[in-house]
């Protein structure tokens, strides 16, 4: 038989747009949009054939697969996704999840009008960032607080507010390179200041920075290595001492913390990150940390500091063009309150109540999760696992976990790990899992308990339905 037959029983576009299954859709995304759906389905139908796959699907298969594709295309780019792969801050999955409180708070700010710039006692133009900035010098016992997009943005206007034109000097050991695109000695180029590099990958000592003060030294630099650690040999000055020497020789002290932990004793699982609260205390000008690393709230970069320092910033007119919005001012906000709450108010913080479960807890999870794929007919086992908080912190910190290992249905799909790790993460809802091994594994750390039932009905969807429909 030749190939021509069965690609010419493909019905043409409009017909298949006419059938009785299309008209509900018809009648609310329009024509045009079923139209272009229609097309795929025949398209798709038709590559099939030319491969020699099958026979030509019948025009109600047709249908069923263009409302698939209509649906497809109507699905926001921009989605929820189940984080099964045990790493609490994923910078690709968007960092720490948001308390309650917080997107209650966007919520209300968002959709209507609020204060931003209006003081409601006045009636007149107000501050953007007062109640943030508030809350941020209670918390760290800074004089001054700004906020801006991210610390990338904080570490560029802070080396521009205090040494444009002059030099900066950073020790050899920390000039870091954060999620692929944050390298210090870039940013502090675009920043308009010159690096002045001192000591060595290993090793670098107060009198490294001494030597290196010159005439036209506007700040002596540290930087958090956040990503890596160098272990055996090592030296680095702590931030008093290096603040001590800024202070004498009469240049600025800049302290970037990275994670944004604010006090010490939040938590046991971090007490060797630095916090905001002992870099103040230590005499630094500025302390700069995201919003959404260990703080755990919306993408930011806050700065705490003197009024001095924290005068240059906000006066610096790059500041208009990385000032934060009503939503993320929201969303801070809320967030801050919850670490005035210190302990209680750790337990609201999404990242934190995840880090703290129980690891007992999550492997009872594990057991449950596993004999209830067992009895869908996966092939299913809980294990011990080593989760981590990542996003550029604390990164030899493991943090013990529970996953439930699955290998690929077989069956009628034959599907390989890759294949259908791709299909969970393609599937409604999305779900990112490790792969490992020949086997899929779902960590639980990051899985709040309250999504297994979705987190089940996503894998039994994507294993076991026969109804495949290709992504
Ligand atoms: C993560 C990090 C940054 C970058 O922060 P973003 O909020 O991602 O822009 C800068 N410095 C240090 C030390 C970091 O850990």
């Amino acid at each position: 038989m030749s190939l021509e037959s069965p690609l010419r029983r493909l019905p043409p576009v409009h017909a298949l747009v006419d059938r009785p299954e299309l008209l509900e859709a018809t009648r609310r995304f329009g024509r045009d949009a079923v139209v272009e759906a229609a097309r795929g389905s025949i398209d798709e139908a038709r590559a099939a054939l030319v491969r020699g796959e099958g026979s030509a699907p019948n025009p109600s298969t047709l249908a069923v697969r263009t409302l698939v594709i209509l649906d497809q295309s109507r699905r926001p780019s921009l989605r929820a996704v189940i984080n099964a792969t045990g790493i609490l801050l994923n910078t690709g999955l968007g960092r720490a999840p948001l308390p309650l409180e917080a997107v209650d708070a966007v919520a209300r700010v968002a959709s209507g009008y609020c204060n931003l710039e209006y003081d409601l006692g006045l009636g007149g133009r107000g501050a953007r960032a007062d109640g943030v900035e508030s809350l941020l010098t209670r918390l760290t016992g800074s004089e001054r607080a700004a906020v801006v997009n991210n610390n990338a943005a904080a570490t560029i206007i802070a080396v521009r507010a205090l040494a444009q034109g002059r030099e900066v000097i950073v020790s050899r050991g920390q000039l870091v390179e954060i999620g692929g695109s944050f390298r210090l000695p870039e940013i502090i180029e675009v920043s308009g200041a010159k690096l002045v590099e001192v000591g060595t990958t290993n090793k670098t000592r107060l009198a490294d920075y001494e030597r290196a003060i010159g005439p036209n030294t506007a700040a002596l630099m540290r930087v958090h290595p956040s990503n890596y650690r160098i272990v055996g040999f090592t030296e680095d000055v702590p931030i008093a001492p290096l603040a001590e020497l800024a202070h004498a020789r009469g240049v600025f002290a800049v302290d970037d913390i990275g994670s944004g932990v604010i006090q010490p004793g939040w938590s046991e699982s971090v007490r060797d990150e630095p916090t905001a609260l002992e870099g103040i205390r230590a005499g630094a000008d500025l302390v700069l940390f995201s919003g959404d690393k260990l703080l755990g709230g919306p993408q930011a970069g806050l700065l705490v500091g003197t009024s001095e320092a924290i005068g240059k910033v906000v006066r610096d007119p790059l500041m208009r063009a990385l000032r934060v919005d009503k939503m993320t001012l929201a969303a801070l906000e809320s967030t801050l309150r919850l670490h005035l709450d210190f302990p209680s108010g750790r337990s609201s913080i999404p990242v934190w109540a995840l880090a703290d479960v129980p690891t007992d807890r999550l492997l009872e999870r594990a057991e449950a999760l596993a004999t209830k794929l067992r009895s869908l007919g996966l092939n299913a086992l809980a294990e011990p696992s080593t989760a981590y908080f990542g996003g550029g912190t604390t990164p030899t910190e493991a943090i013990p976990s529970a996953a439930v290992r699955v290998e690929a249905p077989v069956g009628p799909l034959k599907l390989s790990e890759g294949d259908w790790a791709r299909s969970l993460r393609l599937g409604d809802p999305s779900v990112v899992p490790r792969v490992r091994g020949g086997s899929v594994w779902f960590d639980l750390r990051a899985i709040p308990e309250a999504d297994e039932p979705s987190l089940v009905d996503a894998i039994r969807r994507t294993a076991l339905d026969v109804e495949r429909t290709s992504a």
